[in-house]
């Protein structure tokens, strides 16, 4: 698999550097970095944890707020959350790396203890049963509450592949598929049901409704847009997330004939493709941005490491045309709008990011009420739609935010789906006294 070249940005730290690095931290009162983790871990009590020789009690702590603390802890923007929150940024030291502390935690322990010994014990079986469309994290993170909770629960995944992002989306120099595969069987140990090439469908999903109690979805978004320009269905386009699962799931796919590849788009999926490719060794990778640079809405360390690999920002630019000659070398036309004039250049691959599409039709198939952008609707507090027996979170309400944010509305849907099913438990053991 291609992404296997590609080198750990942060490996696992050795037991000495994860224990220099815990006995840093000030275990600050009303400590920041908790208040910016959207899952609320206690950050000073797993690293202070760490520092006492007690990773399993700190892998405890970190997975009591987050069921996918192994996968966070890779792919969280940490330099925007917590770490960009630590006391340390208002002096001369560095902050706390709290990502890698997190890592090495749960990492460690697993290895050590397996992962059910960091949970609580299930309790028992409540008789009722969820279904959870997609396998991306917020369905983990509700389905693991949901088991822990007795509650039978079953994933259904259109692909092959389980994990949606973490495993198909995510760039390999933070998280590469096997890792978020193997964190997949360590959640599953807790008997949760995965059905693989499974695409529940508008016309399909009446019989889950049927036959489950209540319904999580989980969609994620769906295919990346294109632009509108002639020629740009052929070979050497892709969509960037289709790109990217290429490289992380198809082990023939080969990138050794491309030297030159333009990223069109600004935000972290992008930089994310283009910091990817040249990682991979393709020569020449320049980022096409329609607007100002302090316009993108990618994070500046991401592009701060993208431009020291060596890809090439370029503001005010559109991609406006792709020939390809009689030897099917693509030609693009570029306009440069502060200029206010174009240039052509030949290219080997173009990657769009410019935004993925919504899944509407199941949301609709089951009445759940949809934004003008074409978001689920979800009450924040509880992750319930305008269908009563329906939840969901992630990327398909948000329109695309970070796997932790993913986790805790998993999470927050998971709890209201419990007060739900017991209810609903009573309800019928009054009807039946
Ligand atoms: Fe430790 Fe920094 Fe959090 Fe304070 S803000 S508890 S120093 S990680």
């Amino acid at each position: 698999m291609l992404e296997e070249k590609i080198h750990d940005k942060k490996p696992l730290y050795s037991k000495t550097a994860a224990r220099a690095e815990s006995s840093r931290c000030l275990f600050c009162h009303d400590a920041p970095c908790i208040t910016h983790c959207p899952t609320e871990i206690n950050i000073p009590q797993f690293i202070r944890q760490i520092a006492n020789d007690d990773i399993k009690g700190a892998a405890v702590t970190i997975l009591a707020s987050n069921k996918l603390g192994y996968s966070c802890a890779r792919v969280c923007p940490t330099e925007v959350l917590c770490v960009g929150a630590c006391v340390y940024n208002h002096s001369d030291n560095a902050p706390i790396q709290i990502g890698r502390l997190q890592r090495f935690a749960v990492e460690v322990a697993e290895e050590r203890f397996g992962f059910l010994a960091l949970l609580p014990n299930k309790r028992p079986p409540s008789g009722k049963k969820v279904a959870l469309i997609g396998s991306g994290p917020v369905s983990w993170s509700a389905a693991a509450e949901l088991a822990l909770l007795g509650h039978g629960v079953t994933i259904f995944e259109k692909k092959a592949v389980p994990g949606g992002l973490n495993s198909l989306g995510i760039a390999p120099y933070k998280l590469q598929k096997k890792d978020a595969i193997k964190e997949i069987e360590w959640l599953s140990e807790l008997g949760i049901e995965l059905r693989l090439n499974n695409e529940i469908s508008a016309n399909s999903v009446g019989s889950l409704v049927k036959e489950y109690d209540a319904l999580f979805l989980g969609v994620g978004l769906g295919e990346d847009k294109l632009l509108n320009i002639d020629d740009l269905s052929g070979p050497g386009v892709y969509g960037a997330t289709a790109l990217i699962e290429q490289i992380k799931n198809d082990a023939h796919f080969d990138l050794s004939a491309v030297k030159i590849a333009h990223v069109i788009g600004g935000g972290n999926t992008a930089i994310d493709i283009a910091h990817e490719l040249k990682l991979l060794g393709v020569e020449h990778v320049t980022m096409l941005y329609h607007r100002a640079e302090k316009d993108m809405s990618g994070y500046a360390h991401e592009i701060d490491a993208a431009r020291k690999s060596g890809v090439v920002f370029r503001e005010h630019e559109q991609l406006k045309e792709l020939v390809r000659d009689q030897n099917e070398n693509m030609h693009i036309t570029v306009f440069d709008s502060s200029e206010q004039k174009s240039y052509k250049t030949q290219t080997d691959l173009v990657a769009l990011a410019i935004g993925q599409q919504k899944i509407i039709d199941l949301a609709e198939a089951l009445g759940v009420n949809l934004d003008s952008m074409g978001r689920v609707i979800i009450d924040e507090q509880t992750g319930r739609t305008s269908n009563l027996r329906v939840w969901s979170g992630g990327d398909c309400c948000s329109g695309g935010k970070e796997v932790v944010n993913a986790v805790q509305e998993g999470k927050i849907a998971a709890l209201s789906i419990h007060e739900y099913l017991v209810s609903q438990k009573n309800d019928a053991e009054v009807a039946s006294a």
